[in-house]
């Protein structure tokens, strides 16, 4: 049965949308409260709770025009379930920098924050009790700026705690977000617990699209294309033709290509190539001498999911990534 849903002292009835804030009191020396601009979409029908949320990382913004594509208008009549949509991090994101005096470390991993803590931890506080906690039935936590869109979730068995159900429900969504490329993270809270992480462990199925600057068609479609699933909205899936399960790893040593000799670089592949090992992925030459002075080759079969993009290159630099590729999926 639908009900009312009410954030922060702001209600939406079935069928209706609401603006509103959650203000955080007594953070700063200047007396004024921190606010967390929300849009509650209450569904006529009955249906899941989905919270999306962007920029965290505040230049990580490239989702944001595929989702007001999909909700921008999006009219409650038409809706079944609840979405809410908020920008966690208002004081990272009006000065796009990620750090200040007191954003001092990585939001992304202060997990369920603290009422009584630092700023940031009463500012994740604020998200997780008010969206996502005994709330939330999904999250999608949208970041972004890498050179090619992917979807980063959990693979199961990485996290003890995490019932198969929840990461069988991320893995969906994460294919559902069609973008070509996802990244599975293999190992125990890979480079630390973050948000994606502490919904997970409650029992909510939770992605990280990281979309590219160019990524606003995918994130509409695949913001849709999981509303559609999960029978929110009406539509028609679409998914790419193929897309590439790649082998997240906190340590990339194993993915990187380093150059041995110093000089220009000039590549053979481009972001998105599959390749072999032995492959020539780009050679270096003597910007003195124009000549060649060293062929990289690729050391493993796999995806070239990163190259950096300036070609001057001091001895043993980051050249490009090629990451392990651990199942390709072929759509109908
Ligand atoms: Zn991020």
């Amino acid at each position: 049965m639908t009900k009312k849903v009410t954030i922060a002292g702001v209600s939406a009835n079935p069928g209706e949308k609401a603006y509103g804030v959650v203000k955080v009191p007594d953070l700063f020396a200047d007396g004024q409260y921190l606010e967390i601009p929300f849009i509650i979409y209450n569904g006529a029908n009955d249906g899941p709770r989905v919270h999306l949320q962007i920029a965290q990382h505040p230049n990580e913004v490239y989702a944001l025009d595929g989702i007001r594509r999909v909700i921008g208008d999006l009219d409650p009549k038409n809706l079944s379930g609840v979405i809410t949509f908020c920008l966690p991090n208002t004081v990272g994101f009006r000065f796009g920098l990620y750090y200040n005096r007191i954003i001092t470390h990585d939001i992304n991993r202060v997990l369920y924050g603290d009422p009584q803590g630092s700023v940031m931890e009463r500012i994740v506080n604020a998200w997780w009790v008010n969206f996502v906690e005994n709330k939330a039935d999904y999250v999608i936590d949208f970041h972004g700026v890498p050179q090619e869109t992917f979807v980063f979730y959990e693979a199961h068995g990485v996290s003890p705690d995490v019932p198969k159900e929840v990461n069988d429900k991320s893995e969906r969504m994460a294919k559902l977000y069609s973008a070509r490329v996802l990244k599975k993270e293999t190992e125990a809270y890979g480079g630390g617990k973050s948000f994606r992480g502490a919904c997970v462990d409650h029992g909510i199925p939770a992605i990280v699209p990281e979309v590219a600057v160019d990524g606003a068609d995918i994130s509409e479609t695949g913001l849709r294309n999981i509303l559609v699933d999960l029978g929110m909205i009406k539509g028609k899936i679409k998914l790419p033709e193929k897309q590439y399960i790649l082998k997240w790893e906190t340590d990339t040593k194993e993915a990187l290509v380093v150059n041995q000799k110093a000089g220009f670089f000039k590549s053979n592949v481009k972001t998105g190539d599959l390749v072999k090992k032995g492959d020539k992925l780009g050679v270096i030459f003597n910007p003195r001498t124009l000549q060649e002075v060293e062929t990289l080759i690729s050391h493993r079969d796999g995806y070239v999911s990163s190259i950096q993009p300036f070609p001057v290159k001091s001895v043993k630099e980051t050249i490009m990534q090629v990451d392990e590729i651990l199942e390709t999926i072929v759509n109908k």
